[in-house]
């Protein structure tokens, strides 16, 4: 059984599994800019959640959407994020999207990031949103203005709040939530559903309130209970989603179904990156085209994020990530040394650690502790690693071009290692020397010794 913290409960929950399945929604990315470093960690989120009930055996289907409308940007024009980048391009809006959405594609795989069982996009999931939106105005959860809108009722749904701790009589009106331009709502906290289309000629469809386009929140509610077949057994996003988009897509899909729409809510913390948040008018916005242009593998970045647990707010360097890749290339020449074997085996303390709210720096700490013991067999330290993989996606077996040691200078390798953990200077110096006259130069780092040819 898998236990992650849940947002909602405030505490860690079984992930629900109904027969063997579980179903999973992680919202997507908002398709006008390149993902970045800090978007990645939540996509590396959802997909550690589902390789972990992968090794279990458990049948996943897990969806992930892709807003390419509708999603307002927070200054104070409040203009579509889409519409925006495609004035500042000077290109169609919808072609904006394709093209970074397939960005999206690309750097996802390049993270080894498995690929979700569909990516509906928002523009084309216009007509669900429509009936969803005319099902909560039947239930008496929406309204439609005089002026072509449809606003949510947030006081008609009395738990509202529940996720963020956003009580609604302590949520002052004048907040800005996504639009500025909102005269006709009814109550400062109500949020549109659809939005009248008024002088916005892109990006606007028909309704029967009139020519518009939908609000955010309720794409998701729409895509994930028909995808999922109103069983949403976990939901993953940024922690910067808590409010409003998860807390409103929670009321509008209880109301729906009449009951806790969504099983488990799972909130990833945001990466810092040098210390910073991430932000394009600091500069200091990191994609993955960008280590790959210092040489870096793009899955030392997925190692470093595994490194820190998802819960907890992580600050990634340059130093991290060159330490990141290093390790990632010890271990690769490591499992050409240990042998050719497939197998994998598995190892409790590897499958406690992941099972138990994901807790990778545990699986990891485990694994520098297999390489350096010599009591462990090569052929078990390989297979271990190869589990192991299965949900970290390092691709450890990965041959890289570089001729292995044969096993005298392993053997010197290890029991230098030993001298070191035995503090005995002396004998870890003559290992040294020995392993140099044969040709191999050591490095010690913080994760032990390294070794390259000379
Ligand atoms: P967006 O494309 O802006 O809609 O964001 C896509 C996902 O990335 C959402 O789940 C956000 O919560 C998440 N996200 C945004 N910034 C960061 C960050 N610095 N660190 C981690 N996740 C982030
Ligand atoms: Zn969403």
């Amino acid at each position: 059984m898998i236990t992650i913290y849940d947002t909602l409960t405030r505490g860690l929950q079984e992930v629900p599994v109904d027969g063997n399945s579980v179903n999973i929604y992680c919202c997507g990315p908002t398709v006008y800019r390149d993902a970045h470093v800090g978007n990645i960690r939540t996509f590396l989120l959802a997909d550690l959640i589902v390789r972990t009930l992968k090794l279990q055996g458990r049948q996943v289907k897990f969806i992930q959407n892709i807003t390419d409308v509708g999603h307002m940007s927070e200054d104070f024009q409040g203009q579509d994020k889409l519409l925006q980048q495609a004035q500042v391009e000077k290109r169609d809006p919808f072609e904006i999207a394709r093209k970074y959405e397939e960005k999206f594609h690309q750097d996802l795989a390049k993270v080894n990031i498995l690929p979700a069982d569909s990516y509906p996009r928002a523009s084309e999931t216009i007509d669900l949103m429509l009936q969803t939106i005319a099902q909560l105005i039947s239930s008496g959860h929406a309204y439609a203005t005089d002026l072509g809108s449809v606003y949510f009722d947030a006081r008609s749904v009395e738990s509202y709040g529940a996720i963020s701790g956003n009580k609604l009589d302590a949520l002052k009106p004048g907040h800005r939530y996504e639009y500025n331009d909102e005269s006709d709502k009814r109550f400062h906290a109500d949020w549109a559903l659809w939005k009248s289309a008024g002088s916005r000629t892109e990006m606007v469809w028909d309704s029967p309130w009139g020519k518009g386009f939908p609000g955010w929140h309720i794409e998701c509610t729409a895509m994930s209970l028909d995808l999922l077949d109103k069983r949403i057994d976990l939901h993953v996003g940024g922690i910067d989603l808590r409010f409003p988009h998860h807390e409103n897509e929670r009321a509008q899909s209880n109301s729906i179904i009449g009951e806790e729409a969504v099983k488990l809510w799972v909130h990833g913390e945001h990466l810092l990156f040098e210390g910073r948040k991430m932000s394009k008018s600091s500069g200091n916005v990191v994609l993955v085209q960008h280590l790959m242009e210092r040489g870096l593998d793009p899955l030392a970045l997925r190692l470093s994020l595994l490194e820190n647990r998802y819960r907890s707010q992580m600050d990634l360097t340059w130093a991290g990530l060159e330490a990141a890749n290093s390790t990632l290339k010890r271990w690769r020449i490591n499992m050409a040394a240990w042998g050719e074997n497939e197998n994998r085996l598995v190892d409790l303390e590897i499958l406690n650690a992941i099972e138990r709210d994901l807790d990778t720096p545990r699986v990891l700490l485990r694994l520098r502790a297999l390489e350096k013991d010599l009591s462990v067999p090569n052929e078990v330290k390989r297979a271990t690693f190869l589990y192991a993989d299965s949900v970290l996606g390092l691709d450890l077996h990965r041959k890289i071009d570089v001729q292995p040691l044969n096993s005298a200078q392993i053997e010197l390798l290890q029991l230098r290692a030993q001298a070191r953990q035995d503090k005995n200077w002396s004998e870890s110096d003559r290992l040294r020397d020995l392993l140099s006259d044969l040709g191999v130069a050591i490095n010690d780092g913080p994760d032990g010794q390294s070794w390259s040819w000379i």
